[in-house]
């Protein structure tokens, strides 16, 4: 169900306009507005859950469709052959600013880690 006053929810119905590089049956991959990398993709999935622990636990396997809809999206993006990094910044400190889950898919550039 989508959350009132989520950025993320209206993405999904088109209120808010985002890139949207593939709509899939439970998810949609947009691109990030301030990308850090060449290739920086948000997957998201349709219904609302605030981050990836809530998503799993909801144990509907989206987070599943999350982690195999990023892979076909880095590959039709041509980094699958080099690698990507699927990130769920989980909690404020962590980064998270948006909680809608969502997992940035980043390549296109090499990738330090550990991750600042
Ligand atoms: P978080 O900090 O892990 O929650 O990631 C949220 C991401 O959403 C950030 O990388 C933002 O740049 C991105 N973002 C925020 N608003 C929009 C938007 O309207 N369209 C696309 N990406 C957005």
């Amino acid at each position: 169900m989508a959350a009132t006053d989520c950025l993320f929810c209206k993405i999904v119905t088109g209120e808010v306009p985002a890139e949207i590089v593939r709509k899939g049956e439970r998810t949609v991959a947009f691109r990030d507005i301030n990308p850090q990398a060449p290739t920086h993709i948000l997957v998201i999935p349709r219904e609302h859950y605030a981050d990836a622990g809530e998503a799993a636990r909801a144990g509907t396997g989206v987070v599943d469709d999350i982690a195999r809809d990023a892979a076909e999206v880095a590959a039709a993006e041509g980094i699958a052959g080099t690698g990507y990094r699927l990130v769920f910044n989980t909690g404020s400190g962590a980064g998270q600013t948006v909680f809608h889950v969502h997992a940035h898919l980043l390549g296109g550039r090499g990738l330090e880690w550990p991750p600042g």
